[in-house]
């Protein structure tokens, strides 16, 4: 169970607002929201399940700074029974001290990138229109003279942010006991970075995020080029599946983002592609020519699902998964709602084609330039 007093800054945030906390586990995202991002989570679950299944999972709520400081944890994957509500007292009374919160609450969730060795992040903010009915003029003026000189505008989305993992750094120091300072080899890619890409050259923000995955241990150009397109393939796949949802739902959704990730440090990437070979989603039919002509990740597999070598941490099953490869969401909720006869959000759709479309561009160059390494 959450020791309140334990939480600690949440170090993975490819964007966003300050403020973000995790717990001592990590398996936690807590960050300060409005009531409307949680409503948009609580009516998601109860009434929109196909599109829940493409957000974090909600564990509920906590309350900073508040009264009586209670945890409501009500639904979590580590046993409590979605529906009921759990408290636990907040025993650290200076939680939100430091920390300029324009909220008393926060949501909890499942931290998507928990489980990854060395999350590689990327943080896509959808629509052209990114101010709520809500907003004033001024901040309606400043957010679509942003979409307008972004790609915001053109293409329905923009890279907010990214975090890419280089490997262990020359000279780079480790963080300190309290997992401050240090160089901890990641490459940032704060909000500008993204903000000067034109349609015609925002691919290069994927190439920049995805090269990693191309470089293996001890492996040639070739496997590199292949894993690289089934990465790129798997993300496309993931922006379809939100696509098809989207379009059969009536939301409005305002800087919502898709939020990419995937393991950054090589050595778990290849166990995590062992493990995904194994996976039904690794081996639809269209995939077959490719699968038969190289199977780069069998030579360093090793059978650790069939058999039990009594080496396993198996006092708990959830420990038992696999290194991961990669995970989608859709995330930040602040400004969404259902909106029943309104028809799809064209808005959001717009990005999540133009993202999807790029993708599918990236691993079709990806699977030419494999083609020409045979
Ligand atoms: P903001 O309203 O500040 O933009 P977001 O919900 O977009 O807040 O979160 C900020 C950042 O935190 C995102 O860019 C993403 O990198 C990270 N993030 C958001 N939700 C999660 C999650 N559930 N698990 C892991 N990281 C997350
Ligand atoms: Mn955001």
């Amino acid at each position: 169970s959450l020791d309140p007093s334990s939480l600690v800054a949440f170090e993975d945030a490819a964007a966003g607002h300050d403020g973000i906390l995790s717990d001592s586990t990590g398996d936690l995202f807590i960050k300060p929201c409005t009531p409307a991002e949680i409503a948009f989570y609580e009516s998601s679950l109860a009434s929109h399940p196909s599109f829940a299944a493409l957000m974090p999972t909600f564990m509920g709520t906590l309350r900073l700074g508040s009264p009586d400081q209670t945890l409501a944890a009500q639904a979590s994957t580590s046993g409590v029974t979605p529906g009921t509500a759990a408290s636990l007292p907040l025993s650290d009374p200076g939680l939100s001290r430091g920390k300029k919160l324009d909220t008393q609450t926060a949501i909890v969730l499942e931290n998507v990138a928990a489980g990854f060795s060395r999350p590689n992040i990327m943080d896509l903010k959808l629509g052209a229109r990114l101010w709520d009915e809500d907003a004033p003029p001024e901040k309606r003026a400043r957010l679509d003279k942003i979409a307008a000189e972004t790609t915001s505008s053109s293409l329905g989305f923009r890279v907010a942010g990214m975090r890419v993992w280089q490997g262990a750094r020359e000279g780079g120091q480790a963080k300190d006991a309290k997992g401050e300072g240090g160089d901890d080899g990641y490459k940032v890619y704060d909000k500008m970075y993204g903000r000067k890409f034109t349609a015609d050259n925002v691919k290069e923000a994927f190439w920049e995020y995805l090269r990693s995955s191309r470089t293996g241990v001890d492996e040639g150009l070739a496997i590199g080029l292949i894993k690289g397109f089934r990465l790129a393939k798997r993300f496309h796949d993931d922006v379809s599946a939100i696509e098809e949802c989207l379009e059969q739902q009536e939301s409005r959704m305002i800087s919502a983002s898709i939020l990419f990730v995937y393991e950054g440090d090589p050595t778990t990437r290849n166990q995590a592609w062992a493990a995904a070979q194994e996976s039904p989603r690794f081996q639809p039919g269209a995939q077959a020519e490719v699968d038969s002509e190289v199977n780069f990740d069998r030579q360093g597999e090793t059978d650790n699902h069939g058999s039990s070598d009594g080496d396993d941490d198996d006092d708990d099953d959830d420990d038992n998964a696999s290194p991961k490869l990669s995970v989608t969401k859709m995330i930040d909720f602040a400004h969404a709602k259902w909106t029943p006869g309104l028809g799809p959000d064209e808005n959001v759709l717009q990005g999540v084609r133009s993202i999807r479309k790029i993708l599918l561009e990236i691993f079709i160059a990806l699977f030419k330039q494999w083609k020409e390494q045979l």
